[in-house]
């Protein structure tokens, strides 16, 4: 069985409006930086489940024709993240399945830690699985359940598994959203303006639908939807909040609220921390863009020193990160970014970007504005050296590929042919996200895991 699957994705639900799959759509299409690989909604229209899932963008995925048959006043949707290796169509979701209570659909975001030995019980017991994702974990948990009753089954399934879950169910008739007790990946609750609900990974989904926010599910939490009734809340697991801090280095758009914060406020902190505690002396302040541009211009702001947008991003170029191989990964970073050579020329240029994973972007940057005639470029990166893989749903590679796992700082400012490079420490990168440090997961950066 293949080691790698992980669940690095956006959900959403909808439920109680009479277009439940249209704005399914548009919220995953306000999600799709979370994942380009595949794309699916699931509606009911209370008697009957109906699925669409296909790889490819969420816009490529659906027409109106589509959405048309996916009919029901609920949906839920997912896009899903690259994985390397396979691409089966089978590992796209919702995971839908017919059992002895009827119909379901499954979407899911996060990675369960304790898969495969679920998965190897089930087996024994002679389930049957037709893809390699965690997801199809719970709906044989769901259905094999002894509890009669669909909640029930839901509650009794999610105390077997172990790991990162923010997850929507989709009946015939109720919708379920659930987030693991740590809270690992975020999970937010809006009301649609007719007074219907929606879920989603990030509230950028809600602005587009004109939701207005309401609040988080809570970590630990089972929010339970059924018509003419408000949202009925029960508390699987004691919170203990484990928030993934990832989301707002990089993973998550500016414009949401993610465990109730802007992210783009916090990213502009972590840029000012960053020039306190790393200046240097400079002409222009130049963001990698998109990732490094609130902390470049915290940065700026910070220090003082001109903001430029001193490299210009190819739009039509999906994230750099999902190709696979190696060679894929450079040529699409010299398809991707393009530097001002008006502004660089003569310069001494800052250059801020979230964060050095592989250190392949940087390394191309910095020889790209030294081509451009830049005279001194300072690579500095607002989040801590990523030192460690992420086993709770964040695509990073394992150790052997992470630069700062096998190289020390001045190794990795050589091999980046930079003239200086910083990266935020933890402790001001926690001061960044202004609540209580204690509520964040930053084992990617200290290897300190918690499940
Ligand atoms: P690398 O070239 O491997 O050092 O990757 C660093 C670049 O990838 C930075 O510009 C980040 O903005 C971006 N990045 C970091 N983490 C991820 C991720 N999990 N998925 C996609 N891109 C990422």
């Amino acid at each position: 069985m293949r080691e790698d699957v992980n669940e690095k994705c956006a959900v959403v639900g909808i439920f109680g409006h009479e277009e439940a799959s249209k704005l399914a759509y548009f919220s995953l299409h306000a999600l799709q930086h979370r994942g380009q690989e595949a794309a699916g909604i699931s509606s009911s229209d209370g008697k009957k489940l109906r699925t669409i899932k296909k790889r490819g963008l969420v816009m490529r995925v659906f027409d109106e024709a589509k959405l048309k048959t996916l009919s029901g006043s609920s949906a839920i949707g997912h896009t899903r993240y690259s994985t390397a290796g396979e691409d089966s169509i089978l590992d796209a979701q919702p995971v839908f399945a017919r059992y002895d209570l009827g119909e379901m659909a499954i979407v899911h975001n996060g990675n369960l830690t304790n898969a495969e030995e679920v998965r190897n019980n089930l087996i024994k017991k002679g389930a049957i699985f037709q893809t390699f994702m965690d997801t199809e974990n719970l709906i044989h948990l769901i259905a094999k359940s002894e509890e009669e009753k669909l909640t029930p089954r839901i509650i009794d399934a999610v105390k077997k598994i172990e790991g990162a879950f923010s997850l929507v169910f989709l009946s015939r008739t109720k919708m379920f959203a659930m987030r693991d007790r740590f809270g690992f990946r975020p999970l937010s609750l809006g009301r649609l303006p007719n007074g219907g609900y929606i879920v989603a990974s990030e509230t950028c989904a809600f602005d587009l639908v004109s939701a207005e926010f309401v609040r988080d599910i809570e970590p630990g939490e089972l929010l339970i939807f059924k018509e003419g009734r408000e949202p009925k809340s029960i508390k699987i697991f004691e919170p203990t909040p484990k928030h993934c801090i990832f989301e707002y280095v990089y993973f998550a758009r500016p414009d949401s609220l993610v465990y109730g914060q802007s992210v783009y406020q916090i990213r502009k902190n972590m840029g000012k921390e960053l020039a306190k505690i790393r200046p240097v002396e400079a002409d222009l302040v130049v963001p990698v863009p998109d990732g490094g541009v609130p902390s470049a211009i915290g940065y700026a702001q910070e220090s003082g020193i001109p903001y430029e947008m001193g490299i210009m991003r190819n739009h039509y170029i999906g994230r750099t990160f999902i190709e696979p191989t190696q060679e894929m990964r450079d040529l699409k970073v010299k398809m991707k970014l393009s530097p001002m050579t008006d502004i660089i020329k003569g310069k001494k240029v800052i250059v801020v970007d979230d964060s050095i994973v592989r250190g392949t972007t940087s390394r191309r940057i910095i020889r790209m504005l030294k081509e451009a005639g830049a005279s001194e470029v300072h690579m500095r990166v607002s989040s801590p050296p990523t030192t460690d893989p992420c086993y709770y749903g964040v695509d990073t590679p394992n150790k052997d590929k992470l630069i700062a796992a096998n190289m020390t700082q001045d190794e990795i400012c050589k091999y980046i042919e930079a003239d200086s490079l910083a990266y935020l420490d933890e402790k001001s990168l926690l001061r960044s996200v202004n609540t209580k440090k204690d509520n964040y997961c930053t084992a990617c950066f200290t290897g300190k895991y918690i499940v």
